[in-house]
């Protein structure tokens, strides 16, 4: 029997695994995604679109679907979802993984500074106009309004509306992954005095953290929400193998 695997999506972690899982004839797998952004990205496996109605929606559709596996691989600020994942797969009996990108971490010549969100990323870029890079979601770009003294570059993969009431912003609309060189042009054409993002993990937004670095400007970094404690693993390689060793289990269980 073909194993029916979910995979919750929105990463480039999820399109990897889903494309490595894609030709298996032995599993049946489908990505899941909110739906946040205008286009969505191609998948390799079938899709399903939309928010499922909590953890208990979560829980019904596992059941009705007959997942045998579910594999959390949102991003790691996308806290809701892996809260969800953990309550419905407890109620509905069903093998969990989340596969976690780790943080990043400080090397040589970084110039962090680690804050818990949105506000105290504000307070820390201080009272003096800075010329900002904001390199975060949607939802946390408007805080930002209530330090209109800064000159902000926001980057984002759909618009930021309505546009920040600030006196100086300039839009850039880039899916990444992203490239240290453009990435550092991006810094200097804009004359980038400070950097603002999420402590997302993995490569492909790690180029914004090498160009600051390369430059020599301040990084501001929001740290990771916390996630709920789950088998997890930190690689897509790592998630395979968790899949290898639960369709033994199940061979040697005469499933
Ligand atoms: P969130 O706050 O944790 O979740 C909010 C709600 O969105 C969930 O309760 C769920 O609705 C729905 N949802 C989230 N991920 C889903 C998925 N993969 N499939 C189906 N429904 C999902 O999530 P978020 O921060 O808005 O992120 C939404 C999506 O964008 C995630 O898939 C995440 O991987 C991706 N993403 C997020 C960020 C970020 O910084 N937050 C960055 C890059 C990509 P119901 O309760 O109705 O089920």
């Amino acid at each position: 029997m073909r194993r029916r695997i979910l995979i919750l999506g929105g990463t480039t972690e999820a399109r990897e695994l889903a494309e490595q899982l894609a030709g298996r004839a032995d599993l049946d797998v489908k990505v899941s995604l909110a739906g946040r952004t205008a286009q969505i990205v191609p998948q390799p496996v079938p899709l399903r679109v939309g928010g499922f109605g909590g953890a208990d929606g979560l829980a019904q559709y596992l059941r009705d679907e007959g997942i045998h596996a579910l594999i959390d691989a949102t991003h790691p600020f996308a806290a809701l979802i892996s809260q969800n994942a953990v309550q419905a797969v407890l109620a509905a009996g069903v093998p969990f993984l989340a596969l976690r990108r780790p943080e990043w971490t400080p090397r040589d010549g970084d110039r962090w500074t680690s804050v818990l969100g949105v506000d105290e990323a504000i307070d820390t870029l201080g009272a003096g106009a800075r010329r900002v890079f904001l390199a975060l979601g949607r939802k946390e770009t408007h805080a930002f309004e209530r330090a209109p003294q800064h000159f902000y570059l926001v980057r984002s993969v759909d618009p930021v509306e309505p546009p920040l009431r600030v006196p100086d912003a300039v839009y850039v609309l880039e899916r990444g992954p992203f490239g240290m060189e453009p990435d550092r042009k991006l810094l200097l054409e804009h004359r980038i005095n400070g950097v603002i993002c999420r402590n997302s993990g993995g490569n492909a937004a790690y180029a914004k953290i090498e160009a600051a670095r390369e430059l020599g400007l301040p990084v501001i970094l929001l740290r990771r929400p916390e996630l709920p404690s789950a088998p997890t693993a930190g690689s897509v390689s790592e998630a395979i193998a968790w899949l290898a060793h639960l369709d033994a289990s199940g061979a040697e269980r005469g499933e």
